[in-house]
């Protein structure tokens, strides 16, 4: 485990903006009914423990993951906060984001407790969680989150084990942007999976971030994707989708990027996350 890192001896920190682990008791049956269900098509590269992601970290030189969690169920965003609670204290490494179900009554309560925890963040994945992003019902929800000073985390875009839902379609979240613009509002692929063209004309320059996981390699081989990061580099944010991408290989994509200029890594990888949370052991300086 890492002691508080000093930026000063770093030339370059880096933060996950989008990791997954799961309760070291159930990862393996949770890893394997993704792998199943993805057909062939998903692979994993931890256990998805705690402990199988922290050593990705260190193998990677990433200082901080986000983890991201999403309620599947009424009452399932309370024992999120009740595994949080106990997780977080085993390294200051991981940064544990919070989630609600609409359909919780006490949806408030819960966010204000986790906003007490001290966790700074909510992910939604309105696929999983069975409403469109731009329902006037989740608006609600929503507001309820940035009344807290919180980040929105966001699935965005086409998932390719609910091919037939349109939920988090880039159409709802520019819907979405008119009713909240100027939060902070994270969308994760980069918008939606291979559809960067419409995601630069709908969702480009209107003030949120997206993160890059699960689609680095897809938008580097795409002169669209490129030229939505590039009108858009003060928003890009690092993130792997640990554990089904490789965050080292990630890492050295990004480190080893023959376009990228010193600056533009920077801000990728802890600058633009930077002006969203706080990091207790890290000078406001950055
Ligand atoms: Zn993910």
């Amino acid at each position: 485990m890492a002691a508080q890192i000093n930026i000063k001896e770093k030339e370059i920190m880096i933060i996950d903006a989008h990791a997954h682990i799961y309760p070291d008791s159930v990862a393996a049956r949770a890893i394997a009914t993704v792998i199943e269900n993805g057909r062939g098509t998903v692979e994993s590269y931890t256990d998805g423990t705690f402990n199988g992601l922290l050593n990705s970290m260190d193998e990677a030189g990433i200082n901080y993951s986000i983890i991201l969690s999403v309620a599947t169920g009424m009452g399932h965003g309370n024992s999120i906060l009740q595994w949080i609670r106990k997780t977080a204290l085993r390294s200051k490494r991981m940064i544990f984001f919070g989630s609600v179900h609409p359909l919780d009554h006490d949806y408030r309560e819960t966010i204000k407790e986790m906003k007490m925890e001290g966790i700074q963040g909510i992910k939604f994945h309105p696929g999983y969680q069975n409403f469109p992003a731009d329902s006037r019902e989740a608006f609600m929800l929503y507001q309820e989150v940035l009344n807290n000073d919180m980040v929105i985390h966001f699935h965005s875009g086409f998932d390719p084990s609910l091919p037939e839902c349109d939920f988090t379609s880039v159409e709802r979240f520019s819907n979405l942007l008119s009713a909240f613009s100027g939060s902070k509002i994270v969308l994760a692929h980069a918008g939606g999976m291979d559809e960067w063209q419409k995601v630069m004309d709908l969702l480009g320059g209107r003030g949120c971030y997206f993160d890059i996981a699960y689609v680095l390699e897809k938008m580097q081989a795409s002169e669209s994707a490129r030229e939505l990061y590039r009108q858009n580099e003060d928003f890009f944010l690092f993130g792997t989708d640990s554990p089904w991408c490789s965050q080292k290989k990630y890492v050295d994509l990004i480190q080893n990027s023959p376009t990228l200029t010193t600056e533009q890594k920077e801000k990728m990888f802890f600058r633009n996350i930077m002006k969203l949370i706080n990091i207790d052991d890290i000078k406001k300086s950055v």
